[in-house]
């Protein structure tokens, strides 16, 4: 884990275009430990510039990317997945040869089809992708320590520059993370049904609790139990961020949805004819997946995900 300052940076001048939540951390991140020398905050919102220059997060901002990467030897697209190809697409030409290309998207595919074609001649591009987050965007969302002991995933294509993958790997660590590798296509399926279709699942149930037309938006709210809370949570994310990832991962999310509606159908059939052998199996094997997920570190094991539970309102004296 990422606790102490790096003895060597992993990069002289990073660039990080798109300080929302993630581009925010990574500055953060990366300052803490001492990951590289300088930083560049690229971002189109002037607001957004306003407030990485108010909470220190770099040592030069702009909205122009294809100046701000120019001297760079790491540039990461920290932007939503539909946006990476066109910002690609303005660096190209601008950055050094010999410098490192990346992003963080969550689907991985679509990003290399939309990126490679921008690349700079002498670039290297290593896709990667941070499976961590929260619900909330934007540079005050960030943490510097967000990707400790998470996973980061890097899909690095087929004869990709050793040395440029090496230097990705590096950082990610340094930000604390364990680094795995696979294809593209590979990422894209495994995320589809860890990250993408439990995201659907949550819009749709709190979209369909919000429908109802015999149970008040405000009994939902009020009465709201731990389950549907959850997903509230999870249904919060980022409308663009989503948006993209589900029509940038459109093959993969499909494929697991069908298995989903399946396996859903085949649920409602023990339901409705009492087998209740069925629903028990199902439940002791789920069971164990989330006590897997524990013991790998990724989860805490405390009741209700270790939350505190608000104070009770005082009542009031008559
Ligand atoms: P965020 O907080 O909403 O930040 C997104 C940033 O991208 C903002 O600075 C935004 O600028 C900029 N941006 C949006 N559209 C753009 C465009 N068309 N051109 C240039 N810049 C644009 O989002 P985030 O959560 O950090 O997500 C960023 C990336 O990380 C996404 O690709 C996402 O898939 C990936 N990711 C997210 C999570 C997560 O849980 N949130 C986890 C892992 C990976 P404006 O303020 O001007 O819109």
């Amino acid at each position: 884990m990422a606790e102490a300052r790096a003895a060597e940076p992993v990069v002289s001048r990073l660039a990080i275009v798109g300080l929302g939540l993630i581009g925010s951390s990574i500055a953060r991140g990366a300052r803490q430990f001492g990951l590289c020398r300088s930083i560049v905050a690229i971002d189109r919102d002037e607001a957004v510039r306003a407030r990485v220059r108010d909470l220190g997060l770099a040592d030069s901002v702009t909205g122009d990317a294809a100046e701000g990467v120019e001297n760079a030897d790491l540039v990461i697209l920290c932007v939503p997945v539909g946006a990476a190809g066109a910002v690609a697409q303005a660096l190209h030409g601008h950055m050094k040869p010999g410098s490192v290309l990346s992003d963080v998207g969550s689907v991985k595919g679509a990003v290399v089809a939309a990126v490679t074609p921008h690349l700079s001649e002498g670039v290297a591009f290593v896709p990667a992708h941070p499976v961590a987050g929260t619900e909330y965007s934007g540079p005050d969302a960030g943490f510097s320590t967000l990707f400790s002991g998470r996973w980061c995933i890097l899909t690095p294509p087929e004869g990709a520059d050793e040395a440029a993958v090496e230097r990705v790997r590096a950082l990610w660590q340094g930000l604390g993370a364990i680094v795995e590798t696979m294809s593209a296509e590979h990422h894209d399926l495994v995320l589809a049904i860890t990250s993408h279709v439990p995201h659907l699942i949550a819009y749709n149930i709190v979209g369909t609790a919000a429908d109802l037309e015999t149970v008040t938006q405000s009994e939902v709210i009020k009465f709201s139990a731990g389950g549907f809370r959850d997903f509230t949570r999870i249904a919060a994310s980022d409308p663009t961020m989503w948006r993209d990832v589900f029509l940038n991962n459109k093959d993969a999310v499909l494929e697991m949805l069908g298995r989903f509606n399946e396996d859903l159908a085949a649920l409602a059939r023990a339901i409705r004819w009492g087998d209740g052998d069925a629903l028990h199996d199902l439940f002791t094997r789920t069971r164990a997946i989330r006590r897997g997920i524990v013991a790998l570190g990724q989860e805490t094991a405390e009741p209700d995900f270790g939350r505190a539970r608000p104070a009770p309102e005082p009542h009031e004296s008559r």
